[in-house]
């Protein structure tokens, strides 16, 4: 089995007893060790292999965030041409509503 050391960079500081390691008298909290899946199950998003937790993977972007950006950049927006959207209106004894069907417009995708 493959492991990752968490990521987050104040893993080690988090005062959790699964995180204490040593013998007594030189005890220390430790980054979170991680079961690496390949391939991802099905419910992955291919973060969990490299944090313990969401709360690891968000320090580690606000630390690292403009290094992470700088990887993409995005200088101009981008978009997906549709038709022309279709309002329809809805509705029952109490209230009504209004639903807009969008949908792709797959003669014009690039
Ligand atoms: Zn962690």
């Amino acid at each position: 089995m493959e492991y990752n050391w968490c990521h987050g960079p104040s893993c080690h500081k988090q005062q959790t007893q699964d995180r204490i390691r040593g013998v007594k008298g030189s005890k220390v909290l430790r980054t979170k060790k991680i079961k690496v899946f390949d391939p991802l199950p099905r419910y992955y998003q291919g973060w969990e292999n490299h944090f313990c937790k969401l709360g690891c993977l968000m320090d580690f972007i606000r630390e690292h965030l403009n290094d992470v950006i700088a990887l993409g950049p995005r200088r101009e927006c981008l978009e997906t041409p549709i038709n022309d959207p279709v309002k329809t209106r809805h509705s029952n004894s109490y209230h009504s509503w209004y639903d807009t069907e969008i949908t792709v417009d797959e003669t014009r995708q690039r």
